[in-house]
């Protein structure tokens, strides 16, 4: 039998590598995503084992619906990844210009950090019917507070260290069931959110997070890593 694997933000990027190599790799991928811009129709085409699942990590009607539609399509959940994000423009000035009544930063935390918790608060029964019980948390080495050296970017560094504590705080509590929990940095990537001058492809990330999620892993092991299976400084 096939194993799973959600993926949510599918629909572009890092996510929609993610569900083409899970995919090629004859795994049932359960895409979440808001909208299709195309490339996951496309994928569905080549792929008869992946499809598309709804899913706004925003709002827990949309993520409790979306489990309850997995569970329709699957017995448990191997792998949850937690992949969509926003890199808010408003939160890269310095201190004195940075507009703090426009809602940017709870916005952030809102996608980076809460959308993670309430997908993975959903999906746990599922995945605790699930083989692999790993939960995947895409993070950034912006969310390290060791090696911090941006004098900006308040929401979304900020994001990505709750997010790094959210996956602790989940392996401390989890791992007696036989969970595994990653933070993983995918590397500074050609998408919408790198930018022109990224120097990663999406799809070389995506194979490198897919070797890491194919490790064994024991709960004890380091958490936070970036994509070429490097471990990093909290
Ligand atoms: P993109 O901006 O290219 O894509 C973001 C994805 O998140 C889109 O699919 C988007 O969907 C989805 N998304 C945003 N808000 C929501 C929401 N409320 N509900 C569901 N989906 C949502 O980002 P990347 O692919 O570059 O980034 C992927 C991950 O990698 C993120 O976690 C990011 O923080 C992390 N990362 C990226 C780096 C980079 O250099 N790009 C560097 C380090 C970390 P929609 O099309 O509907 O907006």
């Amino acid at each position: 039998m096939r194993e799973t694997v959600l993926i949510t933000g599918a629909n572009r990027g890092l996510g929609l590598a993610l569900a083409n190599k899970f995919g090629g790799e004859d795994w049932q991928v359960l895409a979440g995503a808001r909208a299709d811009h195309g490339g996951l129709a496309d994928l569905v085409k080549r792929f008869p084992h992946v499809s598309v699942v709804s899913l706004d990590v925003t709002d827990v009607d949309s993520v409790r619906n979306a489990a309850r539609q997995v569970s329709e399509r699957a017995t448990g959940l191997d792998i949850l990844i937690n992949n969509a994000a926003i890199f808010p423009e408003e939160g890269t000035p310095p201190l004195a210009k940075l507009d703090l009544s426009d809602m940017h930063l709870q916005r952030t935390m809102d996608v980076n950090v809460l959308g993670p918790l309430r997908v993975t608060q959903q999906f746990l029964p599922l995945l605790e019917r699930g083989q692999r019980k790993l939960i995947l948390n895409v993070s950034s080495e912006a969310g390290s507070i060791a090696d911090c050296r941006r004098k900006s970017q308040y929401a979304y560094c900020m994001s990505k260290a709750a997010l790094n504590m959210q996956s602790r705080i989940l392996q401390n509590d989890l791992g007696r069931k036989g969970f595994k929990v990653l933070a993983v940095h995918p590397g500074w990537m050609q998408t919408d959110m790198g930018g022109p001058d990224a120097t990663v492809p999406p799809d070389v990330s995506a194979a490198g997070i897919f070797r890491l999620a194919m490790r064994h892993w024991d709960p004890s092991d380091e958490i936070y890593w970036d994509y070429r299976g490097n471990s990093l400084r909290w």
